[in-house]
């Protein structure tokens, strides 16, 4: 993993710009390592120009109207099955079966809740797993994509692992990105059609490593709007509004990228002085937050985890240093009940 992960993950939906090799993307695609079908699908387009997706949630559903404007043949199965109707009335073609919707294309589109739903989805379906390239776009951890891989190439199917940082209506543009991690072979193979869904990049061969990524932007993605909304509702209860608020929302949240890069400059130098900011201070900054959640009646439990967190900090001893060295504390988990 390397310098080009760490700015995948830090540049966040909406920041992607087609570069390089991404400019390839809408490009008809390689010929993928499709066998031939055996069991009733159309088997891959001559062209190549052609995929399956799995899934049509909000993601799916965009992914699969983004292939349909560049022209690819595309194969659509979701286990509700009217949501493939408009797709159909688009032009898809909409599989009798999971097992129909897999011997279609070569490549093939996941797009499903967790990996729960992949395996329900394709445990029934493995006979035609074989010359399959399985894109798997669903959330997931990286040991979960690690043996979903596995398990993949014990089925004959190739398996690249995604993180894709883009909202369904970004879905198609140039806008967010979409990761990948598995064989290069793969992915450089697939590398055109998966660039129509969002501008691309390959992180490594461990398929662990686009999860990895994801999880790093889920868990700031998540934390922070938990905790925005966390602040609005205390706003609230103090009979202030949303958009009353936002300018001083904003003002944080404007400051973030600056705030972020110093810091991993600082993080990768291993320099944790508190000249800037100190640990003693964060402690009773995180204080006040909780006792004006408290105080206003709103449900303390986010604002004492950061001060627990500060206060473990305290407690190594670690008051003058900045908030960096909080890792320490973050690396040992406290006990759970
Ligand atoms: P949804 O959860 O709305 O839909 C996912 C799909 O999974 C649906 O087609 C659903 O089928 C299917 N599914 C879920 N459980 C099962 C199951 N047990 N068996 C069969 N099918 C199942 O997700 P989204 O479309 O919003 O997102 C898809 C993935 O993309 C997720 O992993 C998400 O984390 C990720 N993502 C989402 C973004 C967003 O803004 N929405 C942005 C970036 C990534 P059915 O229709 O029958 O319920």
């Amino acid at each position: 993993m390397g310098a080009s992960v760490a700015s995948g993950a830090g540049a966040g939906a909406g920041a992607g710009a087609r570069t390089g090799a991404d400019a390839v993307a809408g490009s008809p695609a390689a010929a993928g390592p499709g066998a031939a079908v055996k069991d009733g699908g159309t088997g891959p387009d001559p062209a190549g120009r052609s995929v399956t997706v799995l899934g049509l949630g909000p993601m799916g559903r965009a992914m699969a109207r983004a292939f349909l404007a560049r022209g690819y043949a595309v194969t659509v199965w979701n286990r509700t099955a009217h949501k493939a109707d408009d797709l159909v009335a688009a032009g898809a073609r909409r599989a009798g079966s999971v097992r129909e919707a897999l011997a279609a294309n070569a490549l093939v589109v996941l797009s499903l809740t967790d990996r729960a739903a992949m395996y329900a989805l394709l445990e029934p379906a493995v006979a035609a797993l074989p010359g399959r390239v399985l894109a798997n776009l669903s959330s997931d951890t990286p040991d979960g994509a690690r043996a979903a891989a596995a398990w993949a190439e014990r089925h004959g199917a190739g398996y690249l692992a995604a993180g894709i940082a883009a909202s369904p209506p970004q879905v198609g543009t140039d806008q967010g990105r979409a990761y990948y991690s598995g064989p290069a072979e793969l992915f450089e193979a697939h590398r055109g059609a998966l660039g129509v869904i969002s501008p691309v990049e390959h992180l490594g061969a461990d398929p662990g490593l686009a999860p990895l990524c994801y999880q790093v932007q889920m868990d700031l993605f998540w934390t922070g709007l938990t905790g925005w909304l966390h602040a609005v509702t205390m706003a609230e209860a103090h009979g202030v509004g949303a958009a009353e608020v936002l300018p001083y929302v904003l003002d944080v949240a404007g400051s973030l990228p600056e705030v972020l890069r110093f810091y991993s400059a600082r993080l990768a130098a291993g320099d944790d002085t508190g000249d800037v900011d100190r640990i003693a201070m964060g402690a009773a900054s995180a204080a006040h937050v909780a006792q004006t959640a408290r105080a206003a009646g709103v449900d303390p439990t986010l604002p004492d985890a950061v001060l627990a967190t500060f206060q473990r900090g305290l407690a190594a001893g670690h008051g003058d240093r900045s908030f960096t060295a909080l890792r320490e504390a973050l690396r040992a988990a406290p006990a759970r009940a």
